[in-house]
């Protein structure tokens, strides 16, 4: 008899955005005369910058011809692509590193729900409250945490850090017993960041505590602070207890394209039951050669070109695009009485319900009454109840209808 992987079981229900997605399809059944505008997920809506598109339509023309048709790759990626990636990342910031640190991959979703599989079975993690679910349901379906606590909407044997407007919603290092923690920098959702001296307490926690933070700074191209860093690695020593993992998602608008990379430094260790230090890029490496046949050559030579001038650039003029969005976002529900957070160093606005209302209550409001789809809070942790997210990926236009729909409410009055 074949049995289930019961830990699937103690997940409550469907991945967020699909019961979000559902509830707008039933809306929008309803109410066919009803135009939506979705700043809910956290999609792009501009195309491919040309840069890219020229050098994928290169490689495509490669592939067609037997001289420069390319079969398997290698599993952790091209040379030339994890060259790029060190020059324009990392060596721009003074951080070095050697090629074989870098796992280029399909996705930063792939990355972080299977970076846990090398770690031991009995380990702790601590994950931010609200949270980019993804972190904890992979660890769920591992085994990793106990049940679901329905009255906490937590997990039993997770370690929650809790992300409130007191502490400016940045988790704090865990007092408890914790194994791996994972950091998003800038945050989704709250769309707030740590300065350097708030990492530099989070690498000497893990030092002191032998934790590894992983490191996710899929929104690092938005950071518009000097004083936030772009790389945990710009942090002296976090080389020992890091591992980073980086999107072309949302700096390129890959994520229909899909690819990503994850930077797991030699220096990286973790220990045996008996106490013995173990470095976690051969792991890392032996697991990527088993389970993945690696990222389409035609995508890592798109991936190489959002490196080259004219890449940078045009991707770069993109997301300026989306940041005056967020500015629009914020400054428009500011006006309107908001209390907005984020939106400063990434594409989400963090926006406090209104006179205490429940997040899912505040999103039926604004999906019925503006049309305007959002994201409740309290799908990212019991923690964001009381707040919605916005992105700020959607068109100028729609945006700035929606923002003009959500103050024409008068919710404030
Ligand atoms: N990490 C965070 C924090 C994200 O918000 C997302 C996507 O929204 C991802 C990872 C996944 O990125 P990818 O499209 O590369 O799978």
């Amino acid at each position: 008899m074949a049995h289930v992987n019961e830990n699937y079981l103690k997940l409550p229900g469907n991945y967020l955005f699909a019961d979000i997605a559902k509830k707008v399809a039933r809306f929008s059944e309803a109410h066919a005369e009803a135009e939506i505008i979705r700043l809910g997920i956290g999609d792009v809506t501009r195309p491919l910058a040309p840069a890219i598109v020229a050098a994928m339509h290169k490689a495509v023309d490669e592939m067609g011809q037997a001289a420069t048709f390319r079969g398997y790759g290698p599993e952790q990626g091209y040379e030339f692509l994890r060259r790029a990636i060190i020059k324009g990342d990392y060596e721009s910031r003074n951080v070095s590193l050697q090629a074989d640190e870098v796992f280029v991959s399909d996705g930063a979703k792939t990355d972080v729900a299977c970076i846990q599989e090398i770690f031991g079975n009995d380990l702790t993690f601590a994950v931010a409250d609200p949270v980019y679910p993804v972190y904890l349901d992979s660890n769920v379906m591992a085994g990793h945490t106990g049940d679901y606590n329905a009255a906490k909407k937590q997990y039993d044997r997770v370690v929650y850090l809790p992300c409130t407007a007191e502490n400016g919603f940045k988790a704090q290092p865990p007092k408890e017993k914790t194994d791996i923690v994972y950091l998003c920098n800038p945050s989704n959702p709250t769309g707030t960041a740590m300065s350097r001296r708030e990492l530099t307490d989070w690498v000497q926690a893990a030092k002191e505590n032998k934790f590894i933070i992983i490191y996710d700074s899929a929104y690092e191209t938005y950071i518009t602070e000097a004083d936030v860093p772009h790389s945990i690695f710009e942090i002296p020593g976090a080389e020992e207890v890091a591992i980073e993992l980086r999107s072309y998602s949302k700096c390129a608008g890959f994520t229909g394209t899909r690819c990503a990379y994850v930077v797991v430094p030699h220096a990286c260790k973790a220990y045996t039951a008996d106490g013995r230090a173990v470095a976690l890029n051969p792991l890392w490496y032996r697991r990527q050669c088993t389970f993945f046949n690696g990222t389409p050559y035609v995508v890592q030579r798109a991936a190489e070109a959002y490196y080259s001038p004219e890449g940078r650039a045009q991707c770069l003029a993109d997301v300026a695009y989306y940041m005056e969005n967020a500015h629009i976002i914020r400054d428009g529900l500011q006006n309107a009485g908001f209390t907005v957070y984020g939106a400063t160093n990434s594409p989400y606005a963090w926006v406090q319900t209104p006179n205490g209302m429940k997040s899912w209550d505040f999103f039926d409001l604004l999906l019925t009454k503006a049309h305007v789809v959002t994201t409740p809070g309290e799908g990212f942790g019991p923690h964001g109840e009381g707040y919605l997210r916005l992105t700020a990926f959607g068109t100028r236009e729609n945006t700035i209808r929606a923002i003009a729909r959500i103050a024409d409410l008068k919710l404030f009055r």
